[in-house]
């Protein structure tokens, strides 16, 4: 099966969505490789964000992941990476489709309550920063 590293940044803990957002995951038949609640610092914030960081949008990003706890996790399932950021709808929550995690929950560009890897390559990046050794 396909793994792939998820987020429920710092907005979903803060407003007890965890259950919801991790429920909708589960409900699609992913399994939970791994899970980890933690507060970040800025520089493990770069590292995830490494393609982003010269962004305008990366400063207020940057202080958002790390402004309180968030839940890291590796799922695995057929096509896991696709199958994750279908669910998660598209990256502006008032853009994102209804029935979409993004699109049900969020109506923010920035704090938009998941991240999901784009690709196997960045998949096996991001386990890596999150979960060294697995
Ligand atoms: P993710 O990588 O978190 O799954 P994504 O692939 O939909 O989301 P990216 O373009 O990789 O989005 O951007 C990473 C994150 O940066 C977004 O999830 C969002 O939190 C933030 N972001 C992206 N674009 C903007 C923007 N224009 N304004 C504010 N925040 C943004």
């Amino acid at each position: 099966d396909q793994r792939t590293l998820v987020l429920l940044k710092p907005d979903t803990v803060r407003r007890g969505l965890v259950g919801e957002v991790l429920g909708r995951f589960e409900a699609k038949g992913l399994s939970i490789v791994a899970m980890q609640q933690r507060t970040i610092d800025g520089e493990l914030a770069d590292q995830h964000y490494a393609e982003h960081v010269e962004r305008d949008f990366y400063p207020p990003l940057r202080t958002f992941v790390t402004s309180g706890p968030l839940v890291a996790l590796v799922l695995a399932g057929e096509e896991a990476i696709e199958v994750v950021r279908a669910l998660n709808g598209a990256t502006d929550g008032r853009k994102a489709a209804p029935g979409t995690i993004r699109g049900d929950l969020s109506v923010s560009n920035r704090e938009n309550l998941v991240h999901g890897s784009d690709s196997p390559e960045s998949a096996e990046r991001e386990i890596g920063i999150w979960f060294p050794g697995l």
